[in-house]
């Protein structure tokens, strides 16, 4: 599995980087193609000119009844474009070339036997002459030098281009689409592998946090059935406590993770009452009072907000602030300071929950509320839990209308915001 995931990415990125220069070579060929197409059109345009100025000039000297013969007499000895004039030759190459599908704007010269120009559209440049497209107008076997009729026809490039933009516009959307849908699949493969490796932390962790009390559990029964304890009754009361104790953690583990589904399906009803915040804030900061006392910390209280009643269940309530400042003490490093703090923020009561622990960086606090979301501690890998606490807390603060965010500097601390809308009077 970890070595398809590369082999896959490079496959998938050498097939769209050939499908791209295969259309880049594939359109360059298409150019020179139309290109030389675009000359084949010319030189018929030219071919048909010609034909029609000779004619038109047979036109002009009608002197015994045409035949064959004659006409290339004529052609071969007398033949001269100076019997026309600048736009009559205008309009004979305007309608051949549009004849041959060639719309853009063109210009011309007729060059005498002498090698000056006879005639000569306005805009003609006369020094980029060799470069121009051409042909002779007299017959092959003409008595006379030649005469050469020049054609310089405009913005061959440009054209085209645009006779090709279609080809394109296509190919470049065709490629934009291949490309989006190769980043959605890399991006869904990710997601995907992310998700996977946090179910295996999630089913690591919870078999770890379930192992515990179990063996705890197996341990004190063993305990009890000795001879030596069966008889005593205060040594049968301590093992069955400790029993209880730990089938009351476990317990409380598996609430979590049922909890979890319950917010999952959308199960969870809130049976709202009037509540005096700071009571329930001090309640729990009670609680935890020897937890912080273990750590050698200190739990500094600024309860200023002066409307602090809420309409909240008081269950979840609790939880939530259980949950911020049980984690606050979880992530700490030594000195433990934790500060709860609650103000007025409009109709909101405002609650922070700082603690100078160990902190995130930015793509952490992006995730923490994620479900089993939890970021790798380093050397506080030992830290329990299943990644569950935030995504609840921020889930039944939303419940309640409120909302929640971090603020947070890796390695300083964290300082998480709960407001939650205050009673309307
Ligand atoms: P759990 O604590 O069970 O891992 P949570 O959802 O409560 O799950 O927290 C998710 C993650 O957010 C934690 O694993 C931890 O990495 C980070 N985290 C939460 N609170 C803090 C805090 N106060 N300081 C630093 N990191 C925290």
């Amino acid at each position: 599995m970890k070595k398809i995931f590369p082999l896959i990415i490079v496959l998938i990125t050498l097939s769209v980087l050939g499908i791209m220069v295969i259309q880049m070579s594939w359109i360059k060929n298409a150019i020179t193609l139309k290109r030389e197409q675009f000359k084949k059109e010319i030189d018929r345009s030219l071919g048909d000119s010609r034909d029609m100025i000779q004619e038109r000039f047979i036109a002009k000297v009608p002197q015994v009844p045409i035949n064959l013969d004659y006409r290339q007499n004529m052609l071969r000895n007398l033949f001269t474009s100076q019997v026309f004039s600048k736009d009559e030759v205008q309009q004979i190459l305007e309608s051949t070339l549009r004849k041959n599908n060639i719309k853009q704007p063109f210009e011309f010269a007729i060059y005498n036997i002498y090698n000056t120009p006879v005639i000569a559209s306005d805009g003609f440049p006369m020094q980029e002459r060799d470069n121009t497209f051409h042909i002779t107008l007299t017959p092959e076997n003409s008595m006379q030098g030649q005469e050469v009729l020049y054609l310089y026809v405009k913005e061959d490039k440009n054209y085209i281009i645009s006779r090709m933009a279609w080809m394109i516009t296509a190919s470049i959307l065709f490629t934009c689409i291949i490309i989006s849908a190769f980043v959605l699949t890399v991006r869904t493969m990710f997601r995907q592998k992310n998700l996977s490796e946090i179910k295996s932390d999630f089913i690591n962790n919870m078999t770890h946090e379930l192992k515990t009390p179990l063996a705890t559990i197996s341990l004190a029964i063993d305990a009890l059935v000795n001879e030596k304890v069966i008889h005593d009754t205060d040594k049968i009361r301590y093992y069955s406590g400790m029993i209880k104790e730990e089938n009351k953690r476990m317990n409380k583990q598996v609430e979590k993770i049922l909890q979890a589904a319950r917010i999952e399906r959308q199960e969870i009803k809130l049976n709202l009452q009037t509540l005096d915040a700071h009571e329930i804030i001090r309640k729990v900061a009670d609680n935890l009072s020897l937890q912080i006392q273990e750590k050698n910390g200190k739990l500094h209280l600024n309860l200023g907000a002066t409307k602090h009643t809420i309409e909240a269940d008081e269950v979840h309530f609790s939880n939530m602030i259980f949950n911020l400042m049980d984690n606050a003490i979880k992530y700490s490093k030594d000195n433990l300071v934790i500060h709860i703090e609650t103000l007025n923020n409009g109709p909101m009561l405002a609650i922070k929950i700082k603690d100078n622990g160990i902190g995130m960086n930015k793509e952490t606090q992006s995730r923490i509320f994620e479900k089993f979301y939890r970021a790798h501690t380093g050397n506080l890998h030992n830290v329990k839990g299943f990644g569950l606490g935030l995504s609840y807390v921020k889930a039944m603060v939303e419940a309640h209308g409120g909302k929640i965010k971090v603020e947070s500097t890796l390695g300083k601390g964290s300082t998480f915001t709960v407001s939650m809308p205050l009673q309307s009077a």
